[in-house]
């Protein structure tokens, strides 16, 4: 068996790849697959309805929000999202916490003022700043819920009037938390989502029309809501990823089914490096993402030990960020409960 550690594209459930595979030699029993039939028929909008519903009922959202399927990663997002809600003279509030946040923070500021609020980059950002204030008159506030690179997470929303911002490309959908709190939430689909080639974008329509500037069509938000996600073609096969993991999600029981196991897989984890000596977890424990968890290995001897057993097994996917070093290993929705157990298993007999 192999275990995929992989930070993204990561691993999805093997039903989902079962399921994705049929959809490509024959899409519901039509003698089509998927990759060529048209966007605007009946069965791709199926597939596209059923997605929106599913993400809002498994983010229990209320009617306030509209859920979009788009292009370009949450890269895109990192200007997309400025663009829309930020004017030139305006300032938006920025919370720096790693690699990603550092990116959305410099496209941000090609469209206004950014007021970093605060920053751990004085420890390579292996914390989340704390006892911030985040100033009541700023555009919007942003933040990244779980730094994939640095392995730090934030599971509780910061309090604040005005409209809350999150970049949760690597940990939406792995924990309860109140969703409906926020003005616009952006994820990449290929860490627990789905397939690379998708983000989706959960907006709140009151917040979009107050910027001065002309937008172009395809980068306007509300363009995207009236036309359902289908300005252009959208990413037909990776929303059908999407769709089918969504399923797969609310057939385990939901968001509060998989943070159990999520928990249990970083408790774990954490216990095992915390107690095996010459392993060395970087974050600072109260700030430990259950998604990404890194450390070090502070013997060469030992380290050599570790990636030799790392082949033997078939772990992969271990090796840290390059910015970063060391070790990262990922633990979404997707990966069972085994594969770390195997993982820890493997770590107590070095
Ligand atoms: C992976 C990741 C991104 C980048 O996503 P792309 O889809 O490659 O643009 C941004 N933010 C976070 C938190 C990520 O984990």
């Amino acid at each position: 068996m192999i275990h995929n550690f992989n930070a993204g594209p990561s691993i999805l459930p093997k039903e989902v790849f079962d399921e994705a595979a049929k959809a490509i030699l024959n899409f519901r029993d039509t003698g089509l697959s998927i990759l060529e039939i048209g966007h605007r028929t009946a069965l791709f909008q199926s597939v596209l309805d059923e997605a929106v519903l599913l993400a809002k009922e498994l983010m229990k959202l209320d009617g306030d929000h509209e859920v979009l399927f788009l292009h370009g990663g949450a890269t895109t997002q990192f200007f997309q999202m400025p663009m829309n809600l930020l004017n030139e003279n305006q300032t938006a509030a920025y919370l720096d916490c790693g690699t990603w946040g550092t990116k959305a923070i410099k496209e941000a500021r090609v469209f206004g003022n950014v007021d970093v609020v605060a920053s751990s980059k004085d420890k390579n950002y292996t914390y989340i700043p704390k006892g911030y204030v985040i100033p009541a008159d700023a555009a919007y506030f942003h933040y990244t819920t779980n730094n994939t690179i640095e392995g730090t997470e934030m599971y509780s929303i910061p309090e604040t009037n005005i409209p809350l911002i999150a970049d949760m490309s690597s940990d939406i959908l792995s924990y309860e938390t109140d969703y409906n709190r926020f003005a616009l939430i952006y994820a990449g689909a290929q860490k627990n989502i789905g397939a690379a080639g998708v983000n989706m974008v959960v907006l709140r329509k009151d917040i979009l029309g107050k910027v001065d500037r002309k937008l172009p069509g395809m980068m306007d938000y509300r363009k995207h809501i009236e036309a359902g996600s289908m300005l252009n073609t959208p990413p037909v096969f990776a929303i059908y990823v999407c769709l089918l993991t969504l399923r797969w999600l609310k057939k385990i029981g939901g968001v509060g089914a998989i943070e159990k196991i999520n928990r249990a897989k970083a408790d774990l984890l954490y216990k095992t490096l915390d107690e095996k000596e010459g392993f060395q977890p970087t974050v600072a424990k109260e700030d430990r993402s259950r998604m990404n968890v890194v450390f070090l290995i502070n013997e060469p001897e030992l380290e050599k030990k570790f990636l030799e057993a790392c082949r033997e097994q078939q772990m992969i996917g271990v090796k840290g960020h390059r910015s970063v070093g060391g070790y990262r290993v990922s633990l979404y929705n997707a990966l069972p409960l085994e594969s770390v157990k195997a993982l820890s298993e493997l770590i107590y007999q070095l």
